[in-house]
């Protein structure tokens, strides 16, 4: 048996050492924001930190080319346990969502345990999932089988509170598409049939559901297109709708079937047809594992973090990491890089690359790679992740 306190300390020396290369590549990627699926260089910057430290990279895994696989293997037998890295920016916002925090993290730990992975019984992978901001990559990843034999993964996300786990909400992004008859808007409007009106019906339908839904439903939309100019009937017009809950099954056998209704019954109203397409892969909501939070937590408390009890109803966002962690056991924890900013803004962007944001990376790091060498070390903890995994099957 490993003397496991005595891996432990090396761990957190090896980290301590790495320290200012981990910050700088935060910063590097933080100054260079590539939006979902064109993460080139923050990709690049990764596997090669990587493979300098011994780890074996498959570049453009799954056919996504900005994803990656490291592998670094131990001893033989013993679980195999992924780190993930996402590293994409936000349109226009750079990294507001702090994923340049995420993918350091996820490398650091990685890097933090490779000396000691001789020492171990498993395998240690880093996955690079591109495009969590709405191209659900690690959907993509998982359909292709990079994540098979994979017995749990592991990440952290910046946050305003520390807390063991998210509140993640299924979530569907639907495209729906007007189709009318134009007309000149003065001469003969009459013959025209509006597409654009079509639209608007199907916002004041949707703002009638609202009090027929439950507590935990989120409806928001945009208007996609709104016609070309005001004096043409609008032959085409779109929308795009992203509903969410706090269980995909309502989602999609209770909640998107009522939007259908309403969105046939614009259709309907207007004399237009109607074409409705998912825009994106569906989220699905997280499904927790108590044994990972717990020793989330126990390493978390380690480094001076003051835990915020888990609160399911405020701050649910929703992440491709549900969907992964449906398919096997996982770990989405969150660390506080500031006291209120709020992901998705420019204040949270510029926390990304604070000195606060900068500790987190160094303590998030730390706490991935005690809950990866828990798994590596205690048979016992390994059999619980496990089993709490299958009683918390829906
Ligand atoms: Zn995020």
């Amino acid at each position: 048996m490993p003397d496991v306190r005595e891996i432990a300390s090396r761990i957190d020396a090896h980290l301590e050492g790495q320290r200012d290369a981990l910050v700088a590549l935060s910063h590097r990627i933080h100054e260079h924001p590539e939006t979902r699926f064109e993460e080139v260089q923050a990709s690049a910057w990764l596997c090669e930190l990587l493979e300098q430290h011994g780890f074996e990279v498959e570049r453009g895994v799954g056919g996504l080319p900005t994803a990656f696989r490291a592998r670094l293997d131990g001893r033989p037998g013993g679980p195999t346990v992924a780190l993930l890295c996402e590293y994409d920016a936000l349109p226009g916002l750079g990294h507001a969502c702090g994923h340049n925090l995420i993918a350091t993290m996820g490398a650091g730990a990685a890097i933090a345990l490779a000396p000691v992975m001789r020492d171990l019984d498993g395998s240690l992978l880093v996955i690079g999932t591109p495009a969590e901001e709405g191209g659900g990559g690690k959907i993509i990843l998982l359909e292709a089988g990079v994540f098979d034999g994979v017995d749990a993964a592991l990440m952290i996300h910046p946050y305003h509170l520390n807390q063991a786990g998210m509140a993640a909400l299924a979530s569907v992004k639907l495209e729906v598409v007007y189709t009318g008859t134009p007309a000149h808007a003065a001469m003969a409007p009459f013959e025209g049939r509006n597409a654009l009106d079509a639209v608007r019906l199907a916002f004041a339908g949707i703002d009638a559901m609202r009090q027929q839904v439950r507590d935990d439903v989120r409806m928001h939309a945009i208007v996609s297109d709104g016609g070309a100019a005001p004096n043409i009937i609008p032959e085409r017009a779109a929308m795009t709708c992203v509903a969410r809950s706090a269980d995909a099954q309502h989602l999609h056998e209770s909640l998107v079937p009522r939007l259908q209704g309403v969105f046939q019954g614009a259709a309907l109203m207007t004399g237009t047809t109607v074409e409705v397409a998912n825009a994106s892969h569906p989220y699905d909501e997280i499904r927790r594992n108590p044994a990972l939070e717990a020793a989330f937590e126990r390493h978390a408390r380690r480094r001076q973090r003051t835990l915020a009890p888990f609160d399911p109803s405020s701050g649910a966002g929703s992440t491709d990491m549900g969907n992964l962690s449906q398919a096997l056991p996982g770990l989405h924890g969150m660390l506080a890089i500031d006291d209120a900013a709020l992901p998705h803004t420019a204040a949270f962007a510029s926390a990304a690359r604070s000195e606060r944001g900068d500790q987190t990376l160094v303590d998030g790091a730390g706490v991935l790679a005690g809950v990866a060498l828990e798994l590596f070390s205690d048979a016992g903890f390994l059999q619980e992740v496990r089993s709490g995994f299958a009683a918390a099957e829906r």
